[in-house]
């Protein structure tokens, strides 16, 4: 197997242990450093204590033989005791700090770390069923074409089947191209700055998407409303029709086939141009809400493990929408399914 293969199938048991490994030296060094420094600061904070009693009997001594019975009384009140005092209560303020000092910056050092793990161990897991399952659709469209092929040498088929075998291979071939695209897409968004600006009318770009998708699903119920004849936007023309595209698809996708609804808006309020996509769909649960725009995740639920999906769609329009200055929020719809809200600035 290649060498820059290898790193992807590194067994999630392998990972974990790795992670362990490190983690265990990582807190075993740490904890070593802090019983180590708890230890030397309590040295000199009773070495400063032994040197401040020693000071003070040398005083004693001092007053003692010059038989100064008000010198003996008054010792505690005298000069040379107050700076015995002084100096070595600053030593000692200075040793407590220091080690407060240590001790939050490791704490903090630990908070961090351990955090850097967890987000490790995450995204290494994520990447793995990522892989598991694109595996799974990149090979099944291309066992159905080969299969089909097959047929088509061995047998003579009617015209009638011939065109109904290729439309189902141009159909599997297009989630192929749609799922290589998104991979693509995914590896694109993250590089800055490369998108082209032009002006745009959201409009006229969403009635295009929208006339697309009503061939492609004949069956699903579309409305769009459009507030104002133009809502122009500056954009990547591309970029925009993804982000349409994929809520559009989405919400498809995870409603009904047989009622499923779905309305789309466009308007404009303050300066931004809202585009909404509204579903009677599943709907998302409000503790995925925050998580359905990272990379790779997907919701756990039955009803989502039953569609084909990769957990990359709404990460790339999450990072087109930051890209072109733009927000997105995810709401329940009423009485069910989901509503999904981008705003992008106006064009000037
Ligand atoms: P994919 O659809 O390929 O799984 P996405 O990034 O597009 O990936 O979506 C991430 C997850 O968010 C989906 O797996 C699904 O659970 C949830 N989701 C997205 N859009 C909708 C929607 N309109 N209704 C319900 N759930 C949705």
């Amino acid at each position: 197997m290649k060498n820059r293969y290898k790193g992807l199938f590194v067994s999630r048991k392998q990972n974990t242990r790795l992670f362990s490994i490190t983690r265990i030296l990582f807190y075993g060094m740490l904890t070593y450093a802090l019983l180590f420094f708890a230890w030397w600061s309590n040295l000199q904070y009773t070495q400063m204590t032994q040197i401040e009693k020693a000071n003070k009997q040398i005083l004693e001594y001092k007053a003692q033989l010059s038989k100064d019975s008000t010198a003996i009384a008054d010792l505690s009140e005298s000069p040379q005791y107050q700076a015995v005092e002084k100096s070595t209560n600053l030593r000692k303020y200075m040793i407590i700090a220091g080690a407060a000092v240590l001790f939050l910056t490791m704490l903090t050092g630990f908070w961090y770390v351990e955090g850097g793990f967890r987000r490790e161990v995450a995204l290494a897991n994520q990447q793995r069923n990522f892989l598991l399952s694109i595996t799974h659709e990149l090979k099944s469209p291309i066992a159905s074409v080969r299969l089909i092929l097959e047929t088509f040498r061995k047998h003579e088929l009617s015209r009638e089947k011939t065109v109904q075998f290729a439309d189902r291979s141009l159909k599997e071939l297009e989630r192929l191209n749609q799922l290589v695209n998104n991979i693509l897409l995914a590896a694109r968004v993250e590089n800055a700055n490369q998108w082209s600006e032009e002006k745009l009318e959201m409009n006229e770009l969403v009635e295009d998407i929208l006339e697309e998708v009503r061939s492609k699903y004949p069956n699903v119920r579309f409305s769009a409303r459009f507030d104002g004849t133009a809502n122009f936007i500056t954009a990547d023309r591309t970029a925009i029709a993804t982000i349409a595209f994929n809520l559009i698809e989405n919400a498809v996708k995870y409603s009904s086939p047989e009622d499923a609804e779905i309305q789309v808006i466009v308007r404009q309020k303050r300066g931004r141009v809202f585009f909404k996509v509204a579903d009677n769909g599943i709907g998302i649960p409000d503790k995925d809400k925050g998580r359905i725009f990272e990379k790779f995740y997907r919701v756990g639920s039955e009803d989502t493990r039953k569609t084909k999906g990769t957990g990359l769609g709404l990460y790339i329009v999450k990072q087109i929408v930051k890209a072109h200055n733009g927000s997105i929020v995810v709401r329940n719809n009423s009485p069910q399914g989901s509503v999904f809200e981008v705003t992008l600035p106006v064009a000037n």
